[in-house]
């Protein structure tokens, strides 16, 4: 086997070595964190290690990008103080006033934020993304400079041709961003499929244990525009710190095997509580009734992903008790960690979510399935 050439490495392999990163100077296996905020300076003036201050870089977060642009196949990748420090970021690069395309159905946080956008001199119009037809109508030529869309979307998991909406932007001269957090690497690469950024709230599965906030960006192509979102990054001192890097860098090391198991137990849960007598719908792209269940089928390959939302019969009373009445599952915002979290979403998100008041959204952790499954469907017994 020696004169064999190995295949390229899985992303299981990539994920455990951490791309092999390790301290140089003592060997050790695994890497220290650097905490240094700034660096000596060459006796000629220059910085010839490559690094100057940490309010714009830093070699934790340095090592914490590297796993992720080979995870998403990507030329280069940037870690950020959050999952909205790095979608915002891409907005502080634009130079003119745009029109963008986004999706109707995404993470709250960042839609409130776009819908404010218009005080930068853009404009946006929120579309139905999963609808081709109302992309290609919402798309000006020569005037949407960006199409957003967030695939599985939050917290309805609506599912949006990445290929197609790519094929759709760019005849219009428009870059695609897509906020693949819920998909992960592992089940999706959006750049395979034409995407120009990649978009992760990395609080979420990247991290998997809810210790740390951050977010990340991958990009398709290191060009200009690119340059620019790091200048706009380090002006504003918006880079990860290296504690949270070093977390994010332990976190993803497990990051193939957890979403796997997560995506397992979602897809259980789901096959299971869409034949409740109380639950009204279930809303998982893995289920054949799903609407974007073909789609997700071609652009996630090896799961549909953790995530998953119940619609109850008895509304929104009935989803407050069910919530009420679980002791496995948490009562928590946020997705992606260890522990299964359950949270009643429209009362987070307020007025004019597209998010219905009977829907409890469910973010499957990597407990015992049956321990799980058992809790939930109590609940749904003792709330009725
Ligand atoms: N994108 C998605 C899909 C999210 O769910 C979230 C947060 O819930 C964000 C982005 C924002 O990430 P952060 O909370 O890390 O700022």
């Amino acid at each position: 086997m020696d004169d064999q050439t190995q295949p390229s490495l899985r992303a299981r392999t990539v994920l455990a070595q951490a791309l092999g990163a390790g301290d140089p100077t003592t060997a050790a296996l695994v890497p220290p964190i650097h905490m240094s905020a700034t660096y000596l300076r060459d006796p000629d003036n220059g910085y010839s290690c490559g690094h100057v201050y940490g309010h714009t870089d830093n070699p934790s977060v340095q090592q914490a990008e590297a796993v992720l642009a080979a995870l998403e196949g990507a030329e280069a990748a940037m870690m950020f103080t959050s999952g909205m420090s790095a979608a915002t970021a891409v907005f502080l690069a634009l130079d003119e006033p745009i029109h963008i395309v986004a999706s109707q159905v995404m993470y709250w946080g960042f839609r409130a934020w776009l819908r404010g956008i218009g005080k930068f001199g853009h404009t946006v119009t929120f579309v139905d993304t999963s609808d081709l037809q109302a992309v290609h109508d919402a798309v000006r030529p020569g005037e949407t400079g960006m199409v957003w869309i967030e695939t599985p979307s939050n917290p309805l998991w609506t599912i949006t041709d990445i290929a197609a909406v790519s094929e759709i932007a760019h005849a219009a001269g428009a870059i695609l961003c897509v906020d693949s957090t819920v998909a992960t690497p592992i089940f999706t690469q959006p750049i395979a499929h034409g995407a120009d950024i990649v978009v992760h709230s990395a609080t979420k599965y990247l991290n998997g244990h809810s210790d740390i906030v951050a977010g990340a960006l991958a990009t398709a192509h290191v060009d200009e525009f690119w340059i620019r979102i790091q200048n706009a990054r380090a002006q504003v001192g918006a880079v990860l710190g290296p504690f949270e890097a070093w977390l994010l860098m332990r976190g993803m090391r497990t990051l193939d095997l957890r979403v796997r198991a997560q995506a397992a137990t979602a897809a259980c849960l789901a096959e299971v509580l869409s034949g409740h007598p109380r639950v009204s719908s279930v809303l998982y792209p893995g289920l054949p009734s799903h609407p974007g269940h073909d789609i997700a089928g071609r652009q996630m390959s090896g799961g549909f992903g953790g995530m998953l939302s119940i619609r109850l019969k008895g509304g929104l009373d009935e989803a407050v008790a069910v919530a009420a009445a679980v002791r496995v599952w948490r009562r928590a915002t946020s997705l992606g960690g260890a522990e299964s979290l359950i949270e009643h979403r429209a009362s987070i998100e307020g007025a004019g979510t597209p998010c219905p008041q009977d829907l409890l959204r469910l973010s499957a952790g990597i407990e015992h399935r049956d321990d799980l499954m058992f809790d939930l469907i109590r609940a749904l017994s003792r709330a009725c």
